[in-house]
Formats: structure tokens, C-alpha cells, sequence
């Protein structure tokens, strides 16, 4: 697999991909190591998991500098990735007991009827490069404690990260068989999902490629968490702390140089507020440093391939046509690499791309709104709902708009964001399922009832 250092250009040893033999090789350890592994106590199994999250508290530094060189990531955002893969062992060692306890329904002297928690097999996870560790161990730290085996198919420019994930599990001291990475295109994969020894899919990335796997696993019918795009709404009314507001919502667009699926995409003020915010957030725009993703003072590294930076300045360049108005940004940069600058577009139709698109890329669309109910018309008005975020001082009327909006999570006065205590996930197009806390370890685990008298 070709490789490119997005910064540079420069092209990086090619990786092999497996041949056919090789992918029904790693498939039949998947299910051989199963079967033990499924047999293992918990506290064995939990033991293995925090030991992965030590290989990674140790050797940050070697697994952050893959993730920025294979697809550009600022290298301070790939040392609070890795440091957070390790928050998730930890999160899972220490409550995967409690979550997969069993639930009891009717516990009498000589009748006890009660829900356990089983693994169901080897699972395959499809997963981009945007988040390369985190994405995938939001998965693995879950799905392999509950007893599961997993199978990962990496996005095709970033099989570094992929092997660097396979050596975390190793040097944790993981039996060989529990987590393989796939070096395969997308090809593969609707083949693999066939195969019926695959027990459950989980599949992070576009609309496009969830349609691709969550129609494969239906036609298998197997269990699927599909967490795709977003188009998420930072909504700031009337009474929001504005300089608050458009500092955070600098931080919310431009996270991992905007390609995020959880990044506020859709700035929708209130009128009252809206030059007053205009104003304070392109000050916070304009003072991002934008360069080499492995100088510690870098805030914007690189779009992760070229093909995606040009269509991030396609769809800005759509919008302006249809009417809106470009404040700053707006052209890649003139030097060598796939740098795009934070954009932000005024006036944005509501049925441009910027409107309606997921926009993958460090590009801001401001909405203004009379008041708090267009708000929230506009917030809804989209076919993706992942997450989303509400200023106001007053955090009832937070909380109340907070249940209007037609997403799988909200957050007032704090931008988006995952946690391992808490579920994520989305609704509409932005997929179906939970990952993270005691939801994503039932995502992959037989809820089975169990009746004895
Ligand atoms: P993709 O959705 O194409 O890639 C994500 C993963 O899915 C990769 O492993 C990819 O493999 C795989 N994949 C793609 N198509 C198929 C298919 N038909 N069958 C099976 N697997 C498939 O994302 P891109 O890299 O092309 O990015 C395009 C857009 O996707 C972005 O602009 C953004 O809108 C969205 N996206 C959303 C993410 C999120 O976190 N929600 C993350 C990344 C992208 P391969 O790399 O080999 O094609």
C-alpha cells in the first residue's frame, strides 16, 4: 500500500497488502483464538487491557509520530490521542465488570431468571484515518474484553498505524489471534463480511462507506454500529459569553485540522450576537498557526490526502457562487504538502454545499437567526445528526433546546466531544449504534436471558 507524508509530499515505504491466503489465514486465528479466548476470566482478560493501556502511556512518542507522519496530524494532537486510547483500557479495565455484570430480573430461593453478557465471535471493524489509534480503540478496548475477537480493515493511507496498533496488543501480551490488522483495500471487504465466521461489523467513516458495509451486514444479518459523517451545530444565542463562545468554537471546527466528524460545522448566532461573535472568532481564526505538524506549536498540520483538500476547496468554492460571502481562508496554500487555511463563509445558503454537505476540512459556516426557534429549525434542518453544541448563560434554557435537537449528543457551554464514561453515537445519516460506556460494550456482546427453576 502507497503511503504519503502529507506534509511533505514524500512518498513512505510501501506496506504489503495481504494476499487472499493471508486474509482467510488471520480469519481462521480470529476464530480458533475465540474459542479460548472467550474462555478466559474477565480479570484475565481486563489484566491484558490495562496492560495495553501501559504500552501506550510508555511509548507515546513512537506511536504518535506514525499517526503524524502517515496522515498529518499536529504531533501535540497525536500525543493526547494516544494518551487517550490508554484513558479507554483503563475506562474498560476497570468497569468491564460492572458493565457486563450480570442483570437479574427474578432472583427467588429455588428461581432465578437473569440477562448475561456473552461474546458473539470474531468482529470486523472498517475505520478511517482521521483518528487513526482512538477510532480503533474505541472499538478493540470494549469489544475484545467483552470476550470478542477483532479483525481491523484500516483506511488505505494509514496501514502504519494499523501494524502499530496489532504491536500495542503484542507487546501487551495478547494471544496472537485476539486483534489482527487486515493491510486490504475496500475491496476486500464485502467478501469478508460474508464470510460467516464474522460475527458483527462496526464501520467509522463516510455515508458513502456505510451504506457499502451496513448493507453487506444486513444482507448477512449481522449486528452493525455504523458512526458516520456529521454536519454539527454550535448554536450561540442571545445571552451566550461570546468571546467564551468563539474561542471554544475556534478549538470545536479546527481539531485535527478540521476532520473531525464531531467538529461544529454549522455556526448558527443569534442576531443579537452575531457581528460581536463574527468579529471574536475570526480573530481566534486568523490566530492559528498553520504548518510543520510535527513542531509542537503547530496548530493546523496538513489535510490528511490531496483528493480530500480539493474537495473541502470545491465545496467552499460552490458556496461562494451560490451567495456566500468569504471572510477569511478560502485557498489552499502555495507551498508544498495539502494545506488548507481555516475558512470561514458568511451567508452561507442553506442549500449549498456548506449548508447541506458534511465539509471535512477547517471551513466554518455562519448562520444568522432571529431567534432561539430558527435556532433550532436550522440546527435541524440536515440530513446528518451526530452532535452539537448550545452557548447561553442560562443553563435551564440550555438544557430545554438541548432535547430539541435531533442529534446523538448535545453539550451546552462545552464543544462536542467523546468520553469513554459516556455513549456515542448518532441518529439520521449520521449512522445507528453506541460506542463507549456500558452501551458500546453491549454494542458486539448476546444479551442472553437465562430462566432457571
Ligand atoms: P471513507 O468512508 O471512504 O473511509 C473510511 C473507511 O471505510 C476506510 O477504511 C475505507 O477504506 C473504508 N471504505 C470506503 N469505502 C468502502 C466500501 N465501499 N466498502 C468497504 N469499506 C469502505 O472515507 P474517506 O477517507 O474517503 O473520506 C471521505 C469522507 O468521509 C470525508 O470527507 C468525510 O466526510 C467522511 N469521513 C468521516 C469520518 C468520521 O469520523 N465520521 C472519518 C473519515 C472520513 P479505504 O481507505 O481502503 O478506502
Amino acid at each position: 500500500m502507497e503511503r504519503v507524508n502529507p506534509a511533505t509530499e514524500a512518498v513512505l515505504d510501501p506496506i504489503d497488502e495481504h494476499t487472499d491466503t493471508a486474509i482467510e489465514a488471520a480469519i481462521d486465528r480470529s476464530v480458533d483464538t475465540y474459542e479460548t479466548w472467550r474462555d478466559r476470566s474477565l480479570s484475565q482478560r481486563r489484566r491484558l487491557l490495562a496492560a495495553a493501556g501501559d504500552e501506550l502511556r510508555e511509548n507515546t512518542m513512537e506511536y504518535a509520530e506514525i499517526a503524524t507522519r502517515e496522515m498529518g496530524k499536529p504531533i501535540t494532537e497525536a500525543i493526547a490521542e494516544i494518551e487517550k486510547c490508554a484513558w479507554v483500557c483503563d475506562h474498560y479495565a476497570e468497569q468491564a465488570d460492572s458493565y457486563l455484570a450480570d442483570e437479574v430480573i427474578r432472583s427467588e430461593p429455588h428461581a432465578k431468571t437473569f440477562v448475561s453478557h456473552e461474546p458473539i465471535g470474531p468482529v470486523l471493524a472498517v475505520m478511517p484515518w482521521n483518528y487513526p489509534f482512538w477510532q480503533v480503540f474505541r472499538f478493540a478496548a470494549p469489544a475484545l474484553t467483552a470476550g470478542n475477537t477483532g479483525l481491523l480493515k484500516h483506511a488505505s493511507n494509514v496501514p502504519g498505524c494499523a501494524k502499530a496498533i496489532e504491536r500495542v496488543f503484542e507487546r501487551a501480551g495478547y494471544p496472537r489471534g485476539v486483534f489482527q490488522s487486515l493491510i486490504v483495500g475496500s475491496d476486500a471487504i464485502e467478501g469478508i463480511i460474508e464470510d460467516d465466521r464474522i460475527r458483527g461489523v462496526t464501520l467509522t467513516g463516510s455515508e458513502r462507506a456505510g451504506r457499502a458495509v451496513g448493507g453487506a451486514a444486513g444482507r448477512e444479518l449481522l449486528p452493525s454500529v455504523l458512526e458516520l459523517g456529521g454536519s454539527d451545530p454550535f448554536i450561540v444565542l442571545d445571552d451566550a459569553d461570546v468571546e467564551t463562545a468563539a474561542r471554544v468554537g475556534t478549538r470545536a471546527r479546527t481539531l485535527n485540522s478540521g476532520q473531525s466528524c464531531i467538529a461544529a460545522k454549522r455556526f448558527i448566532v443569534h442576531e443579537a450576537v452575531y457581528d460581536a461573535f463574527v468579529d471574536a472568532f475570526i480573530t481566534e481564526i486568523e490566530s492559528l498557526s498553520i504548518g510543520d505538524p510535527t513542531d509542537e506549536s503547530t496548530d493546523i498540520g496538513p489535510q490528511a490526502r490531496k483528493d480530500l483538500m480539493d474537495d473541502v476547496h470545491e465545496q467552499i468554492q460552490q458556496t461562494l457562487r451560490a451567495g456566500g460571502t468569504l471572510e477569511t481562508g478560502g485557498e489552499p496554500l502555495d507551498r508544498e504538502g495539502y494545506f488548507y487555511p481555516p475558512t470561514v463563509v458568511t451567508d452561507v445558503p442553506h442549500d449549498s454545499p456548506m449548508g447541506r454537505e458534511e465539509v471535512f476540512g477547517p471551513a466554518a459556516a455562519v448562520f444568522s437567526v432571529p431567534d432561539e426557534d430558527t435556532a433550532v429549525e436550522v440546527a435541524n434542518d440536515s440530513t446528518y445528526g451526530l452532535g452539537g453544541s448550545i452557548w447561553t448563560e442560562d443553563l435551564d434554557r440550555g438544557e430545554q433546546l438541548a432535547r430539541r435537537i435531533e442529534s446523538g449528543c448535545v453539550f451546552v457551554n462545552e464543544l462536542t466531544k467523546s468520553d469513554p464514561r459516556l455513549p456515542f453515537g448518532g441518529v439520521k445519516q449520521s449512522g445507528y449504534g453506541r460506542e463507549l460506556s456500558e452501551h458500546g460494550i453491549k454494542s458486539f456482546v448476546n444479551e442472553k436471558t437465562v430462566w432457571v427453576q
